[in-house]
């Protein structure tokens, strides 16, 4: 957070690549350090995309972008905090251009964590509530982001070592993420974070996730604040890329939207007290992004990323199944119908959301957020099933299938002749097939699905959580069902009365 303004604002691409030359993150991929992530074979084309959403937002800028309050610049509209109906509406149009350009399949573009930090900036009255400091760096913070338009990653859960024992009894107390020292300048944070996606980006928030359970002994790993990603002592070691360096043709969606996953190292990392949000208090740390309305407003932005992966995976299998002749089949129509019930499901959550918001105790138009919850604890179980689709109807199609360079090559003749299909020539079936193997078979389509099963938590607690979370509400209807099973009890007795006193 060193940095200060003399910003303009709403970045362009070429700012985004520019910073990340300048400034890279220190990844490692496949034992080497990455000397310019923006050329790497690995992560480039994901850079491209990123730059290019970048440029998008100025090319519809009445949708993507607002005034700034403070400056008058304009910034990114994923920053607003809205006040009213409308102005969160105009939040979630400007989420959709970004997640229709990379039909969702970009879990993390930067608006995701925009909206978590504009979450925390309005809730900073509840961090200042620990330490008048933290809600001022809050809201710092953010307007500093806003300002810059910067991009960052975020980091909550330790390393899978051992899950069966907190924190403190892993092997060693520093296997994950820990405060080694407080200064009056700052912390010293040495171990471990699993995982960070989008390691391609500027800054990293380092937030407590809810895992935390007895005060004294977790609090050394209670803490919460952002850091640039070039930060001497911080480490990102990238998973193997899904991004095999393969054509448009070939790769359609995974040399595009590889956003990379990566452990992070805390090699002894520095953190001003400046960036500092939360610090040592579990209770406040677990409390954190429900109160704020940090989670409420990510998983709205969530919700906008389901549908456009809706919409995409409607369209991919309609085309398919017309390419191929199967519409007349009942179970493709069925499984057709599947898709748009998930579609016209996260649509309606959405709605709900949106017109049961209500402003929160921060002043902010915030979505409702049961029906977030039930969307978001709802896709895990869809999506999956969803690729599945699309496996079902194409079948061994989609692995009869040709690359560019046999397209482009000898065979060419072969590929037009018996590659043809009922509604499509060769040539406008393979990439057609191209894109559904990179959608359900293929590495980038595996790692999709491991990212919707698990990038917002372990399905299994969170459901734990959605049943403390509503426990009023699900005893409601217990209570109505106790009192029809008990007035069905006493007629039964009342029935029985009589006769039981007549045989007496
Ligand atoms: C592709 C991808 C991207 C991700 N990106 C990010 C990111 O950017 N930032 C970030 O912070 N996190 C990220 N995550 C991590 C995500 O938050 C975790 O995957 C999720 O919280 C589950 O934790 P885990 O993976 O450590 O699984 P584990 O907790 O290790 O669970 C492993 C298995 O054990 C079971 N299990 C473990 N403990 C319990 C328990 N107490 N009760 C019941 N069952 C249990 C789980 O159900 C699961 O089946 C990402 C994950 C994926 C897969």
């Amino acid at each position: 957070m060193a940095e200060k303004f003399g910003s303009s604002g709403a970045r362009r691409g070429h700012q985004v690549i520019g910073r990340l030359r300048e400034r890279p993150p220190a990844l490692w991929y496949r034992g080497e350090q990455i000397k310019d992530v923006t050329a790497h074979p690995a992560l480039r084309g994901g850079v491209q995309t990123l730059a290019r959403l970048y440029d998008l937002q100025w090319e519809r800028p009445d949708i993507s972008l607002f005034d700034s309050p403070s400056t008058g610049h304009k910034v990114a509209r994923s920053f607003m905090m809205a006040r009213t109906h409308a102005e969160l509406a105009s939040i979630s149009a400007a989420m959709k251009v970004w997640e229709d350009h990379t039909f969702g399949m970009m879990g993390r573009v930067p608006d995701y964590i925009n909206r978590a930090m504009t979450g925390y900036a309005a809730g900073a009255p509840f961090l200042a509530e620990a330490d008048p400091r933290f809600g001022e760096n809050a809201r710092r913070y953010y307007e500093y982001l806003r300002e810059n338009d910067l991009c960052l990653t975020h980091t909550l859960i330790p390393p899978q070592a051992n899950r069966s024992v907190s924190l403190t009894k892993q092997a060693d107390p520093f296997l994950a993420a820990r405060v080694k020292e407080e200064t009056d300048a700052g912390i010293v944070i040495r171990g471990c974070r699993m995982l960070a996606t989008l390691p391609i980006s500027d800054e990293i928030m380092v937030f407590p996730s809810t895992l935390l359970k007895s005060g004294e002994e977790d609090a050394p790993y209670a803490f919460g604040f952002s850091i640039p990603n070039d930060t001497p002592g911080l480490r990102f070691i990238c998973r193997e890329s899904v991004d095999y360096g393969r054509s448009h043709f070939d790769h359609p969606l995974g040399s595009r939207f590889e956003e990379m996953d990566a452990v992070v190292i805390f090699d002894d990392v520095f953190v001003p007290w400046e960036s500092v949000l939360l610090y040592r208090d579990v209770k406040r740390c677990n409390e954190a992004y429900a109160r704020t309305g940090a989670v409420v407003h990510m998983t709205h932005q969530v919700v906008i990323k389901n549908i456009a992966k809706c919409e995409f995976l409607l369209g991919l299998a309609h085309l398919m199944v017309s390419t191929i002749g199967v519409e007349a089949f009942q179970h493709i129509q069925e499984k057709l119908a599947e898709i748009w019930v998930n579609l016209e499901t996260m649509k309606a959550f959405m709605r709900a959301a949106e017109a049961d918001a209500a402003l929160d105790e921060w002043g902010v138009m915030r979505p409702a957020w049961n029906p977030l919850d039930a969307a978001r604890n709802l896709f895990p179980r869809l999506y999956p099933r969803m690729v599945e689709i699309i496996q079902q109807i194409g079948a061994s199609g989609l692995v009869a299938m040709p690359t560019e360079a046999d397209v482009k090559g000898p065979l060419a003749d072969d590929i037009r002749k018996y590659y043809q299909a009922a509604r499509a020539d060769a040539f406008d079936r393979v990439p057609l097939f191209r894109l559904a193997w990179d959608a359900s078979i293929s590495a980038f389509a595996s790692r999709q699905v491991l990212y919707e099963r698990f990038f917002f938590g372990d399905p299994v607690r969170m459901a734990g959580a959605l049943v403390m979370g509503h426990a009023a509400q699900i005893q409601q209807y217990a209570e109505k069902v106790r009192e029809f099973v008990r007035q069905n009890r006493d007629e039964a007795f009342a029935q029985a009365s009589p006769s039981t006193a007549a045989s007496a």
